[in-house]
C-alpha cells in the first residue's frame, strides 16, 4: 500500500485576526472588562482548560483584558469577602460586566447552593444586569454531563433558564477550547459585543466548520485508507480513525482548523464533545463496518 503524506492543513492561530483587532487596538491598557464566573454543577474542566490559553496566554488575558472580579476556584478571596464582592460588582458595573457560567444548572437547590444561596438564583440575578451571559462549555451551554441519562438533578441549560431579552453566546465542548473561551470574551472587550453567532447561538468564528472538514487526516479520509485498531500500521501512519468511531464529520468545533495539536492529533478519536447530548450518544470509540 502506497503510504501517502499527511498534508497538514493546520494553519498557526491569530487571535488578532480571529477577532477582528488591530494591532492599534491593543493600545488601550486602561480598561479591563469586569467578568464574573459562576460555577454551577460542574468539574472545574473548563477553568483549567481556560487557564491553559497559549494564544492569548491566560496570564496575558487575566492581567490587560478582563478583570476576574468572582470565580469560587480562581478568586484569591474567599467566603464572605468573595461573595460580598460579587455583589457590589452587580452594581458598581450594571451592564458592563459579563457572566461566565460553566456547569449545568441544577432543577432544585438540594443539589447545589453556593454561599447559602441557591445557585441558580444567584445566576439569574447576575444575568439580569450582565451585558451579555456566556455559557462555558457544555455543560452550560446543553446540560451536558449533569442532564446525561435520566438526569436526577434536572439539570438544565442557561438558555433555558434566562430570558430571551439577555443576550447569550454558547461556548460548547468538554471542555471547550482555551482560545475560543478567551477569543470570545476579548471580542466583547474590544468591540463592546457578542461575536456573531450561528443559529445555536455559537460565535461563528469559532464553530462554523466541522472538525472533520479541517482535518490533517482527511487527505487519508479521501483516499479510504483507515486505522482498523489504535495500534495498528494504520494507526501508525496516521491514517483516519473514522472506523473507531470518529465523530469529526458531526462535531462542529475549532480543534482543527485553529492549528492546535488536540485528540486527533494525539491518536485519539473525536468523541463530538462539542455538541449537544454527547454523553448520551452512545460509547467514545467504537468499530465502524464501513
Ligand atoms: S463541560 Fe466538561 S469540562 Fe466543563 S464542567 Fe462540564 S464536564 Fe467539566
Ligand atoms: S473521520 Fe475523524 S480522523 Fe478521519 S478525517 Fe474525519 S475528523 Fe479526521
Amino acid at each position: 500500500m502506497k503510504v501517502i503524506e499527511v498534508i497538514r492543513t493546520m494553519k498557526s492561530y491569530n487571535w488578532l485576526e480571529a477577532i477582528n483587532v488591530t494591532s492599534e487596538m491593543l493600545g488601550n491598557p486602561d480598561y479591563r472588562l469586569p467578568v464574573i464566573w459562576i460555577s454551577a454543577l460542574d468539574c472545574t474542566g473548563c477553568k483549567e482548560a481556560f487557564l491553559r490559553s497559549f494564544e492569548p496566554s491566560s496570564l496575558d488575558t487575566l492581567l490587560n483584558f478582563i478583570s476576574l472580579e468572582y470565580s469560587e476556584l480562581l478568586s484569591a478571596a474567599s467566603g464572605y469577602q468573595a461573595e460580598d464582592h460579587k455583589e457590589s460588582i452587580f452594581e458598581k458595573y450594571q451592564g458592563e460586566y459579563v457572566l461566565a457560567i460553566e456547569g449545568g444548572i441544577p432543577g432544585s437547590d438540594e443539589f447545589l447552593m453556593i454561599a447559602g444561596k441557591s445557585v441558580r438564583e444567584e445566576i439569574i440575578l447576575a444575568a439580569k444586569n450582565a451585558k451579555a451571559v456566556l455559557a462555558f462549555g457544555s455543560c452550560s451551554a446543553w446540560g451536558g454531563l449533569p442532564a446525561a441519562g435520566e438526569n436526577p438533578t434536572h439539570s438544565t441549560d442557561i438558555r433555558s433558564l434566562l430570558p430571551e431579552c439577555i443576550p447569550v453566546a454558547l461556548v460548547p465542548g468538554c471542555p471547550p477550547i482555551p482560545e475560543v473561551m478567551i477569543g470570545t470574551l476579548l471580542h466583547i472587550h474590544f468591540h463592546g459585543e457578542l461575536p456573531e453567532l450561528d443559529k445555536k447561538l455559537r460565535p461563528k468564528a469559532f464553530y462554523q466548520t466541522t472538525v472533520h472538514m479541517a482535518c490533517h487526516r482527511k487527505a487519508f479520509f479521501d483516499q479510504k485508507l483507515f486505522a482498523e485498531s489504535f495500534n495498528d500500521q494504520g494507526a501508525k501512519q496516521g491514517f483516519c480513525l473514522f472506523k473507531l468511531g470518529c465523530k469529526g464529520p458531526a462535531a462542529f468545533n475549532g480543534c482543527e482548523s485553529m492549528g492546535k495539536d488536540r485528540c486527533i492529533s494525539a491518536g485519539y478519536t473525536c468523541i463530538g464533545c462539542s455538541e449537544k447530548n454527547f454523553w448520551d450518544k452512545g460509547g467514545f470509540v467504537g468499530k465502524r463496518k464501513r
